[in-house]
């Protein structure tokens, strides 16, 4: 069974092979993601485990189908990256990894929330330049001091809300579907109350194209507090880019931490030497108003614990649907 496995970082290959001692999979390893460019490279193999921000739309997924590929796993929890109606219709079952790490998500969340509150990026900055000078913008207020919003407290809000927990915070949340566990460390409400109460807010909800698309828009980055941060380790459809920009620039939004953005498939894995194209501009104009932006690289899954377990839970899908033809984490 040779099987092609996309996005691949050289740190996750031993992790891989480890893996697959069970099962002996023939693995090809490639740091590209799949696209209509690269497509006809799938030829001679039999199945794919897809990453996210591979494109396997309907086009994509009919090529794929045309050179024989038999199996297609994507080692993530999303599946946005895939046109599940048209895999049903050309006979794939695509099972993905429901969870690998909520901690490995929550933890960059928690420390880029927690190094905009206590103002780290700039105080740093500063000694860099050799500046030892004390002065206003390093005042911050501490955790235990701030009432902390979760939107969302599935798997990775709820592990997000617990570090602040751990920090002394008040922690307050707006979910549609209460998590009863969750109720032992925060407080629900609204939407409305999460956004105006909050001095940091913290977005672990999905991302459903046409129905929540900038759901954190410029109305409601007016009403969040003065110097409010916000923090995004989710989707980037979900915020409204120039609006937080907007927002940082006229001092009314305090700081955004991001993992996520727009046209990532573009981004990621390139090196643009500060020299971005014209529809990424809007991309350079968020770094340069560092040290009150933190953008990472979707990079929240990149730890040990997520990468061993997307690769496990890649096999062992694999391995089912070879035997049974289905799948314990099927998705469609
Ligand atoms: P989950 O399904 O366990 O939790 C999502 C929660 O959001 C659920 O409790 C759901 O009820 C809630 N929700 C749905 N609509 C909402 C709304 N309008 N307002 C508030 N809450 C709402 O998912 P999870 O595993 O916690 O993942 C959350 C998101 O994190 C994923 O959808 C994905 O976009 C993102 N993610 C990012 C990375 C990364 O590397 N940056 C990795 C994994 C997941």
């Amino acid at each position: 069974m040779k099987v092609l496995c996309y996005g691949m970082q050289e740190a996750e290959i031993p992790i891989f092979e480890e893996a697959n001692k069970g099962y002996n999979f023939d693995l090809h390893f490639t740091k590209e993601l799949l696209n209509k460019k690269n497509v006809e490279d799938v030829k001679g193999y039999d199945a794919l485990v897809l990453f996210v921000n591979c494109d396997a739309s309907k086009e994509v997924l009919q090529k794929i189908k045309s050179l024989g590929v038999k199996y297609i796993v994507t080692r993530t929890a999303g599946f946005n990256h895939i046109d599940l109606d048209e895999a049903t219709k050309l006979g794939y079952t695509i099972c993905r990894v429901p969870q690998y790490s909520p901690t490995a998500i929550a933890s960059l969340a928690f420390a880029g929330g927690l190094s905009l509150l206590r103002k780290i990026p700039y105080i740093y900055d500063q000694t860099k330049k050799g500046n030892f000078k004390i002065d206003s913008q390093m005042f911050a207020k501490e955790a235990k001091n701030s009432t902390i919003g979760i939107l969302g407290t599935g798997k990775i809000g709820f592990e997000t809300a617990k570090m602040w927990k751990g920090m002394g915070s008040k922690v307050i949340a707006y979910d549609p579907y209460e998590n009863e566990a969750a109720k032992q460390i925060l407080d629900y409400t609204t939407f409305d109350n999460v956004i105006s109460q909050s001095d940091l807010i913290s977005i672990h909800m999905p991302y459903f194209k046409g129905k929540n698309d900038d759901i954190i828009n410029a109305d409601v980055i007016k009403n969040m507090k003065k110097g409010a941060i916000l923090v995004n380790s989710s989707r980037a459809e979900l915020v409204s880019l120039p609006a937080v920009i907007a927002s940082l620039k006229a001092d009314h939004l305090g700081g955004y931490a991001t993992d996520v953005f727009p046209n990532e498939a573009e981004i990621i894995n390139n090196n643009f030497n500060n020299k971005f194209p014209e529809n990424l501009k809007v991309i350079e104009e968020l770094i340069s108003l560092y040290p009150k932006t933190l953008v990472s690289p979707h990079v929240a899954y990149f730890t040990d614990e997520a990468i061993k377990n997307m690769a496990e839970t890649s096999f062992k899908n694999l391995d089912q649907l070879i035997k049974t033809n289905s799948c314990e984490n099927k998705i469609n």
